[in-house]
């Protein structure tokens, strides 16, 4: 890996933080656990810290890598036929055409640029039924919002958007010290995987996320204020949700019962 590094500068706008602490790479690849015939598509695979791992136990990846010179590098290292890169910014890739050309639910991962993240879970949530499972390095504070319960001080509308669609498993923390450049920040890498059987079902999960929205954009108020505009004091209780809670105090299971109730009402999100 410090071969490949000396004649590469890395570009900060990209996020290319490579991992390289053998010890750490080993540890992702076995949660990963890759299998013949199995589609795994990795995001940014950068200078292949995981890329040739991976390889080792699949006879062919797919890889989405913005940085031509990159791709450029790897596509040296692999026969096209093993190694597949998509030269493209990932938010711009098609992946339900990707999963019609394959045919099988497709497994997801990688050491994500940081500056994406949340945008790339938020919009890989629209796949998930094409998705077995998705492997991801996130920034320590985004993968604990990912995964948060409530009561917690972390817990807003991404945990509950996210875990709506995915079981997540946190799998590893992982220092600074095992990525070059060493970034500012703690690394932790998470599991998230569509519920098979889904503790949650709304009919649309757009009014769910509009009620998160209001609810976790004035956290500190109670709900009987801050969603006083779509519930009433008396219908809250009605609901079984205690008025005087904070958004932060109710379960997504509260949430998809309030959802259910406006969508019942025909309520139609303000433009
Ligand atoms: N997988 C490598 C590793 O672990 O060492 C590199 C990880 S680095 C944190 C993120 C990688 O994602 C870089 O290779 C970067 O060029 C690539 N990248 C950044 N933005 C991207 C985007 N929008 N689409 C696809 N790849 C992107």
């Amino acid at each position: 890996m410090q071969k490949k590094m000396q004649s590469f500068q890395p570009s900060k706008k990209l996020g290319q933080n490579f991992l390289v602490d053998k010890n750490f790479i080993s540890k992702i690849v076995n949660s990963i656990n890759p299998k013949l015939g199995e589609i795994l598509l990795e995001i940014g695979p950068g200078l292949g810290s995981l890329t040739f791992p991976i390889l080792e136990y699949i006879e062919k990846l797919y890889a989405i890598e913005i940085d031509k010179n990159l791709s450029k590098k790897l596509k040296n290292f692999f026969p096209s036929k093993k190694l597949v890169i998509f030269s493209k910014n990932v938010m711009k890739f098609n992946f339900l055409e990707f999963y019609r050309k394959n045919n099988k639910p497709i497994r997801i991962f990688g050491n994500l640029p940081y500056n994406i993240s949340v945008f790339l879970l938020l919009k890989l949530i629209e796949f998930s039924s094409i998705i077995k499972d998705m492997h991801f390095m996130f920034q320590t504070e985004v993968a604990n919002r990912i995964q948060a319960h409530p009561n917690k001080k972390n817990y807003g509308k991404l945990s509950v958007i996210i875990q709506y669609f995915f079981k997540v498993t946190p799998i590893l923390d992982i220092s600074k010290q095992s990525f070059f450049p060493i970034p500012k920040v703690n690394s932790s890498f998470i599991r998230l995987q569509p519920h098979i059987c889904s503790p949650y079902y709304v009919k649309n999960v757009k009014i769910l996320s509009y009620i998160t929205n209001i609810a976790f954009s004035q956290r500190r108020k109670i709900v009987r204020h801050s969603l006083s505009k779509l519930f009433s004091e008396k219908k809250l209780y009605d609901l079984g949700i205690n008025p005087l809670l904070r958004a932060e105090n109710i379960s997504i299971s509260e949430y998809c019962r309030l959802t259910d109730y406006l969508v019942k009402k025909n309520f139609l999100i303000p433009k």
